[in-house]
């Protein structure tokens, strides 16, 4: 493994949800690696730039001890690790640099489907299973209820049914897993969602440069993630009502066809473009709709 430090490394989840688009993301600011044969290392090849595959709970702290440069990891994962730094005193050693927009979850609190919820201070003296034991702590103060944590480091979804605590708190996406284990969540604790993780300071100069050229193209590669470019045309009289159906649209680019009643517009729409939009849109007056990929941006 060279270690040459005027390289950048980022630390990636080996195996799991978040190990394939961190790799897409990142591939799609140009990089590309040659692999170790472990499979813990990948070396940049493009791009002075390493990933070192690992387990997401090992993010954090790689970036706290300077190991590794910049990371990927749930935010969830960050905000446990940063309470619990808290919690003992440490000060705080890495932070969220940028969202990145998938892994979407949210840690929540269930309680078995037959139960009734009314508010948190029926939580007091009851037990609850977490793998997010300082989220969860830091709640519970927060709600000044007085509860049991017990600490589980996997099938916290179980922990009811075992009969090892009356309520669980776990992250959560669709919900079929509490509905597959008689569970409904009552509370949200935390939103959560991929994250660049790296440390609470800029980098040095050296790799301070990396770190911006990967910086902007990580921005442009996420400005376009849902990014598309529609073209329409249009008579001039339509655009007031045109127009407000595309509030998340750059300034349009329009173009003169015949004299100057029939315009041709060209337009870059950020939000979702569903059905429902173009349909109102073709309404509104909208002529020859066309919607295109985006495949690259640098703003
Ligand atoms: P590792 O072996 O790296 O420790 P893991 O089992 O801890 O893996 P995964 O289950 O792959 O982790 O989840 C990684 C991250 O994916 C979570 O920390 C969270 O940010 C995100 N995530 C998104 N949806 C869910 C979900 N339904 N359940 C759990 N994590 C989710
Ligand atoms: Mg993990």
């Amino acid at each position: 493994v060279p270690a040459g430090r005027d390289r950048l490394r980022i630390a990636i989840q080996k195996n799991g949800r978040l190990a394939e688009p961190a790799r897409a993301l990142l591939a799609s600011c140009g990089m590309s690696w040659r692999e170790s044969r472990d499979r813990l290392f990948c070396y940049g090849e493009s791009l002075p730039v390493d990933l070192l595959l690992v387990r997401d709970d090992d993010i954090p702290g790689l970036i706290a001890d300077g190991v590794c440069d910049l990371g990927i990891v749930g935010r969830n994962v960050m905000a446990e690790q940063d309470g619990a730094r808290r919690a003992s005193g440490a000060a705080p050693a890495f932070r969220e640099w940028r969202a990145l927009g998938f892994g979407d979850c949210h840690l929540a609190l269930a309680i078995p489907e037959g139960e009734a919820w009314e508010s948190p201070a029926q939580l007091s003296g009851k037990r609850i299973a977490t793998s997010y034991p300082a989220l969860l702590s830091e709640w519970l103060a927060r709600e000044g209820v007085q509860a049991e944590v017990v600490l589980l480091s996997g099938s916290v979804e179980i922990a009811p049914r075992l009969g090892q605590a009356d309520a669980i708190c776990d992250l959560v996406s669709s919900g079929a897993t509490l509905a597959a284990n008689q569970l409904k969540p009552v509370v949200t604790l935390f939103e959560s969602e991929a994250v660049l993780a790296g440390p609470m300071q800029d980098l040095d100069a050296a790799r301070g440069e990396l770190v911006e050229l990967l910086l902007r193209r990580l921005d442009g590669a996420l400005r376009i993630r849902n990014s598309k470019l529609l073209l329409f045309q249009a008579r001039r009289e339509s655009l007031p009502e045109l127009l407000p159906l595309l509030p998340d649209a750059e300034a349009p680019t329009v173009m003169q066809v015949d004299g100057a009643d029939r315009l041709a517009l060209q337009v870059l729409c950020h939000g979702h473009l569903t059905w429902q939009r173009l349909e109102d849109l073709k309404r509104a007056g909208a002529m020859g709709l066309m919607v295109l990929p985006v495949e690259g941006m640098l703003a």
